[in-house]
């Protein structure tokens, strides 16, 4: 099936080298979007430069073409599009459904209820700044009504923001718009029709929904792959320093990637990155994708 309105995305954040679990993200999106015969592209998620290591982005640019994962037209960087993310701040602050925070981190860790994601907004500055308090984060209101995504690995995604998350930031204290701002406005822009991503980011995506329906925008179909674990149970991420993959020894680490998206064997041991690419995309399959997180197999065999 060629599908040429198909447009994927692989969005990495400039924190650390390419690791397992990037990788993992970054061969599901390229695989699926491939096999549709669509177009991928890559996004630089570089917008917090406090949390940047100088030099990862070119490097972790530089190690997806030796894992032959090419991307279509030019790298995106989030950094270079603070006035769109500003417009749209705008637009929603005009229809009334943002207000300033004057709370501090610690402030809601103590006044908020536990929720997935961590303390739930109380509403503190809902209704107006308290008094001799000063504006640090601007927040945007949420809604009771749950919101309901069919996710094509996990099926149906139910939250209701009010409950779970409260009121969430949309430009930080420190000026910085938000990822979940900052991600719907680019998916939109770059008029990505899927995003593949690591499940991770689950939970964000009832968000990123919600701003879609607040700014008009269309909604991509959404999967969310497996979290690759370490041997403790925890989500291997480079910020936690996770080993880096090894791109001038692309091969393995590609066939493990493949075998941890449950993907069949291919019929002989690829020379070359390129080669992986030749008969690995011809035989992707979304639907063998597994639910569950799990710890990568060691070897490539
Ligand atoms: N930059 C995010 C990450 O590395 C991914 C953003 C996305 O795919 O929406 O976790």
């Amino acid at each position: 099936p060629r599908d040429r309105c198909y447009r994927g995305r692989f969005a990495p954040s400039p924190t650390g080298p390419l690791h397992f679990g990037s990788l993992i993200a970054a061969v599901g999106s390229f695989a699926d979007a491939r096999a549709a015969g669509g177009v991928w592209l890559v996004r630089m998620d570089d917008l917090d430069r406090t949390r940047e290591v100088p030099g990862t982005a070119d490097a972790i640019l530089r190690a997806l073409e030796r894992f032959g994962l090419h991307w279509d037209q030019s790298v995106c960087y989030q950094s270079r599009r603070t006035d769109r993310y500003a417009a749209a701040l705008e637009q929603l602050r005009r229809q009334g459904l943002t207000y300033p925070c004057g709370c501090s981190r610690r402030e809601i860790a103590a006044a908020g209820r536990a929720g997935p994601e961590g303390p739930i907004y109380p509403g503190t500055c809902r209704n107006g700044l308290p008094r001799n308090r000063q504006a640090r984060a601007e927040r945007l209101r949420v809604s009771d009504t749950p919101i309901a995504l069919e996710d094509q690995i996990h099926g149906l995604v139910q939250q209701c923001l009010a409950a779970d998350v409260g009121d969430f930031v949309l430009r930080r204290a420190d000026g910085i718009h938000a990822y979940q701002l900052a991600v719907v406005v680019d998916d939109a822009e770059q008029r990505i029709s899927h995003v593949v991503r690591g499940a991770d980011l689950m939970l964000s995506t009832p968000r990123q929904v919600y701003l879609q329906q607040l700014l008009g925008l269309p909604r991509p179909a959404y999967a969310h792959l497996p979290l690759a674990l370490d041997a403790h149970g925890r989500k291997l991420s480079k910020s936690l320093a996770a080993a880096p993959v090894d791109p001038a020894d692309p091969v393995p680490a590609l066939l493990r990637a493949w075998r941890f998206l449950g993907q069949p064997s291919l019929p002989e041991w690829p020379g070359s990155a390129a080669q992986f690419w030749q008969l690995a995309v011809p035989r992707w399959c979304l639907a063998r994708v597994p639910r569950q997180p799990a710890l990568p197999a060691a070897s490539a065999r």
